[in-house]
């Protein structure tokens, strides 16, 4: 059993309360079953040979959003989520996953997405032209949930890329990086598919590879290597970084920002697990006219939509609404009047919440209207 390498993360949370009152999922549904206490006595009783993956169990390990914010607030440096995730793989090695994992992981195999939508659907809302070309210096990487559920994130991009003359081409044959595979709890899929991307990938012969998706960021920067996979010394920036390069180049020149005040979201995977906190503020400080605020929790201690890889808002749509609305109050405290964020996935589901009292936009709308 995988979830034998997290024995100590296992121990330890059983007998602690300490980041309860920070879980997502914990203080969204109330349940104790969803913090980390209540997944360490499960995952307890599943290593000491007490109990089985019975249905209720697997239920309770797939509710977790991955969103990282109790291994952050840890002082023992215990990481739930990676027990999760060793639980998942276990869960799906004994033929308990799901039905609708396993639908999801099928459409993953089947159509390059989570969502089952036709690959030849995939690019298009993005048109103009020069999208796709046989040699570039910059590779656009867009990702699942931009190209089928946020195309406006990827137009915006385009237009950014073009004031910029930036030397650009997206992937034809573009797919999932794998990422929602390892998330559901499928390691060798996984792999197949990303050992397929990098190929491709490696075969641009691009610089540098920039991506809206913060999971996809993770995938390329964290598990790839992890799983022995080179994109062959290929630069992976993800497009926050990139629009800051982009203007501190001087390669664009940003009017008067149409929002006139905003807050950012920081993710788990841009912000808690990559450090990347600075490049989006820098990007939104260069736009005369905006006021950027800071919500109270921030930063690495950022309230989650629930993001990482999409999974969360596929598996529980309800939870997730509760979440997405839980960020909205907290953002909605600044005054802003937009919320800006930095992955489509949380654009995604922050659209879920009905009457929201701010506009949601990505840092590349924002930046692109101005030009
Ligand atoms: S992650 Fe750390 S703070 Fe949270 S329950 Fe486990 S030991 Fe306690
Ligand atoms: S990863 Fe997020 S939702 Fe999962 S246990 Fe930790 S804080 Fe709760």
């Amino acid at each position: 059993m995988l979830i034998t390498d997290h024995a100590a993360t296992i121990e330890a949370c059983r007998f602690c309360f300490m980041c309860r009152h920070v879980c997502t999922l914990g203080v969204a549904s109330g349940k104790e079953s969803d913090t980390p206490r209540g997944k360490g006595l499960i995952l307890f009783k599943i290593l000491k040979g007490h109990a089985d993956y019975g249905a209720d169990l697997v239920d309770t390990l797939y509710r977790c959003c991955l969103c990282g914010l109790c291994e952050t607030w840890c002082k023992a440096g215990c990481r739930p989520p990676a027990a999760v995730l060793a639980a998942r793989a276990d869960i799906v090695a004994q033929g308990k996953a799901p039905e609708q994992v396993r639908q999801i992981k099928e459409r993953l195999v089947q159509t390059g997405n989570p969502f089952g939508l036709p690959p030849g659907e995939r690019f298009q809302a993005l048109e103009g032209p020069n999208v796709f070309r046989e040699r570039a210096e910059v590779l656009y990487y867009a990702g699942c949930d931009t190209a089928y559920r946020q195309p406006r994130i990827a137009q915006a991009l385009l237009k950014i890329f073009r004031a910029a003359e930036a030397d650009f081409t997206l992937l034809a044959g573009e797919r999932s990086t794998g990422k929602p595979l390892s998330l559901l709890g499928y390691p060798a899929e996984a792999r197949a598919m990303a050992e397929d991307l990098a190929g491709q990938i490696r075969a641009t012969r691009c610089r540098t590879l920039v991506t809206g998706c913060p999971s996809s960021f993770d995938a390329f920067t964290r598990d790839y290597p992890a799983m022995g996979l080179d994109l062959g010394g290929i630069e992976v920036l993800h497009a926050a970084q990139y629009l800051d390069r982009l203007l501190a180049e001087g390669r664009l020149a940003p009017l008067l920002s149409a929002a006139t005040s905003a807050t950012l979201l920081d993710g788990t995977y841009l912000g808690r697990t990559h450090g990347i906190f600075d490049p989006p503020r820098r990007v939104l400080g260069k736009l005369a006219g905006l006021d950027l605020r800071e919500m109270t929790w921030t930063r690495e201690l950022a309230y989650s939509a629930g993001e990482p890889g999409g999974v969360f808002q596929l598996l529980q749509p309800e939870l997730s609404r509760q979440v997405a609305a839980r960020v909205l109050e907290e953002a909605a405290k600044t005054g802003a009047a937009v919320l800006a964020t930095t992955c489509p996935a949380t654009k995604t589901a922050l659209a879920e919440v009905e009457q929201a009292s701010l506009e949601v936009l990505d840092v590349a709308e924002i930046l692109a209207q101005t030009l």
